[in-house]
């Protein structure tokens, strides 16, 4: 069935259902949440898949790669916000462009970058309606940051690497804080704070991402 044959009333319960589960499993941000209630995630699936977009599951957006399961969209923005405004933001791996989107309404900008063109095509596609004046896109390798958008507030990666990429710690405003899931078999996420020239890191839960890759396609 194509999304446009879901009746509007059974996306809008199916959307409030999402945000009542996400308080459920502990994410406690308004901000995060009403950001969460006001983005259409099943614009961002693929069509065949709309009816379970707003099940807590990751799912396929073509080119072998996954939009993350809300939760774990919530549960990183929420760490990267305790405390602080996201500001000056850049996501690495824009996929779909459904992180992208709802951090664009939490954070004063955001730049989110993606290797793969195909998909960062179908990101542009998807956002477009949503007129969203503070994001921009771009295709490019992340692992560099953006270094013409530099420094960043906040910069929150969305594929798993082995370790944190140098230019991303270098891109950080004097108060900036970075979350990356690494690892190889077991990845967790990792948050790191810049304190002018010190970098604390803490680490949280395990998450499973797709791979941070090196290059553009
Ligand atoms: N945040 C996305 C989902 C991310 S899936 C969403 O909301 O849909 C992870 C994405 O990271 C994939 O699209 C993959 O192509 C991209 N990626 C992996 N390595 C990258 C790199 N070095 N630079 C930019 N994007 C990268």
């Amino acid at each position: 069935m194509t999304p446009s044959r879901i009746p509007d009333a059974d996306r809008a319960r199916a959307r409030a259902r999402m945000i009542d589960r996400l308080e459920g499993q502990g994410i406690r941000d308004k901000k995060v949440l009403a950001a969460m209630a006001s983005i259409p995630r099943h614009r961002f699936v693929e069509k065949g898949l709309a009816y379970g977009a707003y099940d807590d599951t990751a799912l396929p957006i073509g080119l072998q790669q996954t939009i993350s399961q809300p939760f774990i969209v919530a549960r990183m923005i929420e760490i990267l916000c305790e405390g602080r405004e996201l500001g000056r933001t850049l996501e690495i791996g824009a996929g779909c462009g459904y992180q992208a989107a709802v951090l664009s309404r939490i954070a004063s900008e955001v730049y989110a970058v993606e290797r793969l063109r195909t998909l960062l095509d179908r990101a542009r596609e998807n956002l477009r309606p949503l007129r969203l004046p503070n994001l921009r896109l771009k295709c490019a390798d992340g692992t560099n940051g953006l270094p013409e958008a530099a420094p960043f507030d906040t910069i929150i990666v969305a594929a798993g690497g082995l370790s944190v990429p140098p230019a991303l710690k270098n891109q950080l405003a004097p108060e900036g804080k970075l979350l990356i899931p690494i690892g190889n078999t077991g990845q967790r996420l990792l948050l790191v704070e810049r304190q002018g020239s010190i970098f604390k890191e803490n680490w949280y839960e395990a998450v499973r991402f797709v791979p941070l890759l090196t290059g553009t396609e």
